[in-house]
């Protein structure tokens, strides 16, 4: 292997020892503890263990968190007047519904009736209109959380040719707003890109979230270019991969993440860093 390897766990460790800093300065202010409220309706065990995670960085860093665990069963009535119940109470910040939805339950409808300001994914339409037109305020947080991991590694996107494989509203289309906004120059990849190899052989820094392991061939790789692996994938021996074939690429790319340990870990950190900005929010609004 001859890239170097950004380690997303070691920076989003430090992102998160700064936060729980600025958790004990607001509390020596007299200002609240910043509470998250996670929403899990169903019995997904991948959606719980991400829960899990978030509620424990939440204890990390010193904020409050609070769980509400609903049955599959769930309408979606219920869901959007807990919404408007957690809406209302001053002594939530954050609300963070975690996706996906039972079948019967409209995502979007839930998504849009989070007050922008509470809306710590960064998912509501607000939040992402906002980052369209250089404004940002809740950024959806895996692309946040690529953007402060490059930044720590001193990479500027501005001037380089960015390339994103794959346009979810999640983590594509946020990405390439993100990049747009550090002024890199960007090209968004989906299923329906002519001659992807091509395109990715272009990009500086390329970012992909595809959700198919090995997707992205090593021998695409720009030689010294930046390899950010959005993919989460597991395989049939239990063991996580991303969408980039790892060693391949690693023999091509300057720098590269791993997975697990390269953006999974920023993601939560965002969160967090989101949550604490929804507080300040509050905060100037009581
Ligand atoms: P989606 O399934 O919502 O989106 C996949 C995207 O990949 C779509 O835009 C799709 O294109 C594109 N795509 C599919 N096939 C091709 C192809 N042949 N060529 C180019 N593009 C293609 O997935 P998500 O965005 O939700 O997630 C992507 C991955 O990222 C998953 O592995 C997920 O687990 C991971 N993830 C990781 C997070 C983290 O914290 N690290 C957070 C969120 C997700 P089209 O738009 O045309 O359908």
């Amino acid at each position: 292997m001859t890239a170097q390897l950004i380690d997303g766990k070691r920076v989003s460790q430090e992102h998160l020892e700064q936060l729980a800093t600025q958790v004990q300065e607001r509390l020596a202010q007299n200002l609240r503890r910043p509470c998250l409220a996670v929403v899990l309706v169903g019995d997904d065990p991948a959606s719980a263990v991400y829960v899990r995670n978030k509620k424990r960085a939440c204890e990390k860093v010193g904020f409050e968190s609070r769980a509400y665990e609903l049955p599959a069963t769930t309408s979606e009535t219920e869901l959007l007047s807990l919404i408007d119940d957690m809406n209302a109470d001053r002594d939530v910040d954050g609300i963070l519904v975690q996706l996906p939805l039972p079948a019967h339950i409209d995502s979007q409808k839930v998504l849009e009736r989070i007050l922008p300001h509470k809306d710590v994914d960064g998912f509501h339409p607000y939040n992402v209109g906002r980052l369209a037109v250089k404004m940002p305020l809740m950024r959806p947080c895996t692309p946040k959380g690529v953007m402060t991991l490059l930044a720590a590694y001193g990479i500027d996107p501005k001037g380089k040719k960015a390339v994103v494989v794959g346009a979810s509203n999640i983590v594509g289309r946020p990405q390439a707003l993100e990049l747009l906004l550090a002024r890199a120059t960007v090209t968004i990849c989906h299923s329906a890109t002519q001659n992807l190899a091509a395109e990715v052989a272009a990009a500086d820094i390329v970012v992909v979230g595809v959700g198919q392991p090995n997707f992205v061939k090593g021998s695409w790789i720009k030689p010294g270019a930046v390899v950010i692996d959005v993919g989460i994938n597991r395989l049939d021996n239990g063991k996580l991969c991303g969408d980039v074939e790892f060693d391949e690429a690693a023999e091509r790319a300057g720098m590269i993440t791993p997975v697990p340990g390269g953006v999974g870990p920023m993601t939560i950190a965002t969160l967090m860093e989101n949550t604490l900005k929804a507080a300040q929010i509050h905060d100037s609004e009581v």
